[in-house]
């Protein structure tokens, strides 16, 4: 695959960033040889991963009293980043993915999606071969004050296959269509547009749609997951949120399972920090944990009907 400049540039960095970054290294090599899991619930397959690294990023709240650790003059010191605009490119030492960047934004501003989505698909297409994802400030954002991405491995995630089988059509313009995928994991909205102008009109139809079940959020909850030139333009795909966190977070004793759902669970790959709680997943705990986390099966139908756009 032809990849563009950025994404070449992105991966010289990452390769960079392991040589003289011992942190990054250890992250990395730690990744290689960590344990996963397949599971298959329905047509959907999971993966499970055995990720001690992530366990500081997993207990991480919605607090904003903590020195914002995205700010660049708080950035450790062998880090080294790219510019693209507005945001500086950043290798994540705990990856979840064999390539993982942070896209930060060079300003101290708060995660909100509806003022950033055209900066969203400039990136997806700028990265292109990467897939971009997006974290709410409730869906699992460690960093809820400082707006940023993430791209990672293009294809790793489960959900990257499952959104290219057919789905039910639910709006469709000029530029584009958005559709809607059943699952008994987590329903998505799948966004495809030729143009940006195309992508942000239905973006923004999709956003009032799920503001309506917003109450008293800052955004609707949501994952966003953006790749670009799949059939030649914008891919995006939005997982409607019902919480952050299963109540087996909260629990105590056996129930208790210490996960922090964000964009690469709600993309198939789970992410657990004990290995207790990674020994313990099975198909029929996928679906409690995410019946609690995303809407299901037909929780979704009719939400557009209802606001009068088919
Ligand atoms: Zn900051």
């Amino acid at each position: 695959m032809q990849v563009r400049s950025d994404t070449a540039r992105a991966l010289a960095l990452l390769a960079r960033q392991k040589r003289v970054w011992p942190m990054l290294r250890r992250g990395c090599e730690a990744l290689e040889a960590m344990r996963i899991r397949t599971l298959s619930v329905g047509a959907s397959e999971w993966k499970v991963q055995c990720n001690p690294a992530r366990r500081v990023s997993s207990l991480a709240g919605s607090e904003t009293s903590r020195a914002c650790f995205l700010c660049s003059h708080r950035l450790p010191l062998e880090q080294e980043s790219l510019s693209l605009g507005d945001y500086l490119l950043l290798c994540n030492p705990y990856p979840i993915f064999p390539e993982h960047f942070t896209l930060a934004s060079r300003r101290h501003r708060p995660q909100r999606i509806g003022e950033c989505f055209g900066d969203f698909l400039h990136a997806a297409r700028s990265l292109e071969g990467l897939t971009l994802f997006y974290n709410g400030p409730q869906s699992g954002a460690s960093a809820p004050d400082h707006l940023h991405f993430q791209a990672v491995t293009g294809g790793y995630m489960p959900l990257e296959e499952e959104v290219g089988r057919p789905a039910e059509l639910l709006y469709e313009t000029d530029c584009g269509s958005l559709c809607l995928m059943r699952s008994p994991l987590r329903n998505a909205f799948i966004l495809r547009a030729q143009t940006l102008a195309g992508a942000c009109g239905l973006f923004a139809r999709l956003y009032a749609v799920l503001q309506e079940r917003a109450s008293g959020d800052a955004e609707p909850r949501m994952n966003l997951f953006g790749r670009y030139g799949i059939s030649g333009g914008w891919e995006v795909v939005a997982v409607p949120r019902k919480a952050h966190r299963p109540r087996q977070f909260y629990a105590r004793g056996a129930e208790q399972m210490l996960v922090s759902p964000g964009a690469a669970d709600m993309g198939g790959v789970l992410v657990t920090t004990r290995l207790e709680d990674f020994e313990k997943v099975t198909p029929a705990l996928l679906c409690d944990l995410y019946a609690q986390l995303a809407y299901v099966e037909g929780e979704t139908d009719n939400w557009f009907s209802a606001s009068g756009d088919r």
